[in-house]
């Protein structure tokens, strides 16, 4: 490296030529081999000033320091492979710069690293005696030797300098060539190279074992894996760099790159085990094969199975349930929805279960902001109620008979056409919203079992609580609901828990028989995108995911009746005026938040409560208006009656009188009640935005 910079070391002074045409001395501070210059200081004016300048200027105007030798050119190979360390693995930032004197004499010969010629271009110039030895002056007359001198040195750096260029377009040559060779093994261009490096020599150390076909299927009542897919076109585009790593059948780990306070960079593996992980090369059926299909037989045997699909957006949720993407066109025989109804109509055949002679049925839904719609009934809005047994139901929802698998893929199309009809994209609209897709299994009428499988709104979308727009706050609200409601119904599953939180959200009322029973069986598959942009949300579904499966909880920390704290008063005055009470609804929605105080901040939680009043006062606003659009026509008529009276000549006047004060009384009394309502429900509204306001924008994050 010594060759690079010729004499030029680090507290030497070198002529150096400013923009402005001037030239003075400067001291040299350091040498930097990454971009072939040197930088420089001086003072100017009391200030101290410093500039980074090429080495050809410098050797142009400093020839007495230009190096004297060739310099032996090695192979160009790639920077040593940095430590694969983790955790504390640390890159040093420019590392090719160098800010102490290198040793005289130092040899570049055994350099592997891109070398940069700077003098000599040929081996026979290597014989010549170096600039500083005595050359035979020219035999040019009538020249002072100071003269010839200064031809000589002149000449001398013309030639540098053409020596210069020339080696360096041989450089760039050389290296444009490199360059292209190792593209085809690592991309050099990419924007975090180092913590590619890092990862990739992680990965290089690791002992792969991953799932296949021949690993055994476990019997689990609750079930939770995670599949991640491979980088998309878009990532791909930016050149994001995939930070997971599945190196077992039931292992993923997250490289998360971190920064320390001396900017130096390093990785930080997260490791979380679930029942199985799936890599990005393992297909829907093989994620079917060890998720859903094992509780296929459950609705055979007059039990209850659920499929979550859960994950951030563009995870790869729609594409587990519904079926391969290939481009617009869903293939949606490819998905978890049909392959379990194909393993329905196949267990249906089977002696045992053909004797009971089961009718199936499919139901295709949709919850949209606390809402549900019919996906197999141009999507009408259904209503839920409980009945005193604690009986749910969706009223109207359209149950369709199934024959054979086709019927079954007839009707996901149906409903597929029907989620994203008017839709500019499938991933707006069903990023809102969870698609429940359900296998009914029936016994002379009479339900023998269910199979709801699920695509869940994505969980990023939890976060939306604190968005400036109302209606995203609220579907925000009603998703981090109903997120932790699903978890907490499914970790109450598998204690076998007495009272679930499934009021607390729509979902997980409707699908509250699933949650409880002996004979109840669940999966849940977490889907994660692999890039580094998404780590965040990657590291969220893996948190929440792996929540679910944590069964050994200490049971104090579900502390029944224990109050939070949080202020209510002004929902208990709503609640006087509209009677709604201590709502199960409102109490689910209090215990729910309460088992989950860590991600819950009582600003969230009071936020939740006036979001569920708010749905509350929406409805029988709506209700009460449609009730008195009703009694007005009844009052038209009655005042029309009353009118025609009024035309015969010996009409009663005192009757007349008395019956319009009574109409007009009662129109009155119900116009004002619900104006008044009305009114409460706007400062509702008002108090919901000052509530969404209050939340830590970090807290719902963390689902
Ligand atoms: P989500 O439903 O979670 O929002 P999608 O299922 O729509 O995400 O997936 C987003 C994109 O990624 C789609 O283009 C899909 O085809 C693709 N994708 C998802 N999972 C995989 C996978 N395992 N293999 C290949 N492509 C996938
Ligand atoms: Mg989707």
């Amino acid at each position: 490296m010594a060759g690079l910079f010729g004499k030029i070391q680090i507290g030497i002074y070198v002529e150096i030529k400013r923009s402005d045409g001037r030239i003075h001395q400067a001291m040299v501070t350091s040498l930097n081999e990454d971009n072939e210059s040197v930088t420089v200081e001086w003072i100017e004016n009391g200030d101290t000033k410093g500039k980074e300048i090429d080495l050809e200027s410098i050797f142009a105007l400093n020839p007495d320091v230009a190096p004297e030798e060739e310099i032996p050119r090695s192979p160009e190979t790639p920077p040593p492979p940095v430590s694969n360390a983790i955790k504390t693995n640390k890159i040093p930032q420019n590392k090719n710069r160098r800010t102490v004197a290198p040793p005289k004499n130092e040899m570049p010969a055994r350099d592997n690293r891109v070398t940069v010629g700077t003098t000599r271009a040929r081996p026979s110039q290597q014989t010549e005696p170096p600039p500083s030895a005595p050359i035979p002056p020219p035999p040019i007359q009538h020249q002072t030797l100071q003269q010839q001198q200064n031809a000589r040195r002149k000449s001398n750096c013309v030639k540098e300098v053409e020596k210069l260029q020339e080696k360096r377009e041989k450089r760039r040559l050389q290296q444009q060539e490199l360059r292209e060779k190792r593209a085809q093994e690592v991309d050099t261009t990419t924007p975090n190279y180092e913590i590619m490096c890092m990862i990739r020599d992680f990965r290089a150390s690791l002992d792969y074992r991953p799932l296949t076909t021949a690993d055994l299927i476990e019997d689990h009542r609750i079930c939770v894996c995670v599949r991640t897919r491979p980088l998309n076109k878009k990532e791909l585009t930016v050149k994001d760099l995939d930070v997971i790593t599945i190196p077992s059948k039931d292992v993923v780990m997250v490289h998360e790159p971190k920064q320390k306070v001396d900017l130096t960079r390093y990785l930080e593996n997260q490791t979380f085990r679930f029942d199985y992980a799936f890599d990005d090369t393992s297909t829907n059926e093989m994620v079917y094969r060890f998720t859903a299909r094992p509780l296929v037989e459950t609705i055979f045997e007059r039990g209850m199975a659920t499929c979550f699909a859960y994950g951030q957006t563009g995870s790869g949720k729609t594409h587990t349930m519904g079926g391969d993407f290939s481009g617009k066109n869903q293939d949606c025989s490819k998905g978890i929805y049909a392959l379990a109804a194909r393993d329905v109509f196949l267990m249906l055949k089977k002696p045992n279960y053909k004797k009971l002679d089961l009718q199936v049925y499919a139901t295709f839904f949709e919850i949209y902001s606390g809402k549900v719609f019919d996906l197999l009934n141009r999507k009408a809005k259904l209503r839920v109620l409980e009945d005193g047994k604690q009986q749910v139901q969706v009223v109207g929802l359209q149950e369709r008979e199934v024959k054979c698998t086709e019927d079954v893929l007839k009707l996901i199309e149906m409903g597929n056409s029907c989620r994203t009809s008017g839709q500019t994209s499938a991933n707006a609209h069903s990023s809102r919203s969870h698609a429940v897709f359900q296998i009914i299994v029936r016994r002379r009428g009479k339900m023998h079992g269910k199979f709801s499988l699920i695509d869940l709104a994505g969980n990023e979308r939890g976060a939306d609580t604190s968005s400036a727009d109302r209606q995203t706050r609220l579907e925000g609200a009603e998703i981090n609901k109903s997120l932790l409601a699903l978890k907490e119904c499914i970790r109450a599953l598998g204690r076998n828990k007495p009272h679930t939180p499934f009021r607390a959200s729509k979902l997980t009322q409707v699908l509250r028989d699933s949650f409880i029973g002996e004979n109840s069986r669940t999966c849940m598959i977490a889907t994660i995108s692999p890039g580094m942009a998404s780590c965040e949300n990657t590291l969220n579904t893996l948190r929440y995911a792996n929540r679910v499966k944590e069964l050994s909880i200490d049971p104090s920390a579900v502390m029944e009746g224990h109050s939070a704290g949080h202020s209510l008063s002004q929902l208990d005055v709503l609640e006087a005026q509209w009677g709604v009470g201590s709502s199960p609804q409102r109490d689910d929605l209090k215990l729910l938040c309460e088992q989950n105080e860590e991600e819950v901040s009582p600003q969230l939680f009071t936020f939740h409560e006036v979001v569920s009043q708010l749905v509350e006062m929406e409805e029988q606003v709506l209700e009460d208006h449609r009730a008195v659009f009703q009694e007005s026509i009844r009052w038209l008529e009655d005042e029309k009656v009353l009118l025609e009276m009024t035309e015969e000549v010996d009409y009663d006047v005192e009757c007349f009188a008395t019956q319009l004060e009574q109409i007009l009384d009662q129109k009155i009394d119900v116009l004002t009640e619900l104006r008044d309502k009305v009114k409460s429900f706007r400062s509702a509204l008002q108090e919901e935005e000052q509530a969404s306001k209050q939340i830590n924008p970090k807290r719902p994050r963390a689902l």
